[in-house]
C-alpha cells in the first residue's frame, strides 16, 4: 500500500509556513519600531533574513526593499531611504551608505 502524505492546506511544509510568518511579523516590529529605535528595527532585519537563509525562505518584494542590500539597513521611505520611480523599475536610495538599488516595479 502506498504510504500518504499529509499536507498543509497551503501545499507547503510545515517550518517553511512558520518561517515565512516570523519573517513578516519580524518586518512589521521592524516598521513599528523604525520611529523610536532604529537600531532595533536592523536587528529585527537581520533576524529575518537569517530566518530566510536558513530555511530557505525567500523575502517578499515588498519587504525586501525595506533592507538594503549593502549595509543591511532597514529602510523606511523618507526617513533613510529615497525612493523614486523610473519607468519599470523602483529606484531606492540607502541614505545610510549611498547605495542604490533598482528593482523592477509591479
Ligand atoms: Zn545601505
Amino acid at each position: 500500500m502506498a504510504s500518504r502524505k499529509k499536507k498543509m492546506s497551503s501545499g507547503k511544509p510545515f517550518n517553511v509556513d512558520l518561517a515565512e510568518q516570523r519573517i513578516e511579523r519580524l518586518f512589521l516590529m521592524a516598521k513599528d519600531a523604525y520611529a523610536e529605535r532604529p537600531e532595533l528595527s536592523d536587528r529585527y532585519v537581520d533576524l529575518a533574513r537569517r530566518i530566510s537563509m536558513r530555511h530557505r525562505v525567500g523575502i517578499p518584494a515588498e519587504f525586501r526593499r525595506r533592507i538594503c542590500k549593502k549595509c543591511y539597513s532597514y529602510l523606511s521611505p523618507g526617513a533613510n531611504s529615497r525612493v523614486r520611480i523610473d519607468g519599470k523599475n523602483i529606484i531606492i536610495t540607502c541614505l545610510e551608505c549611498d547605495n542604490i538599488m533598482r528593482m523592477p516595479y509591479k
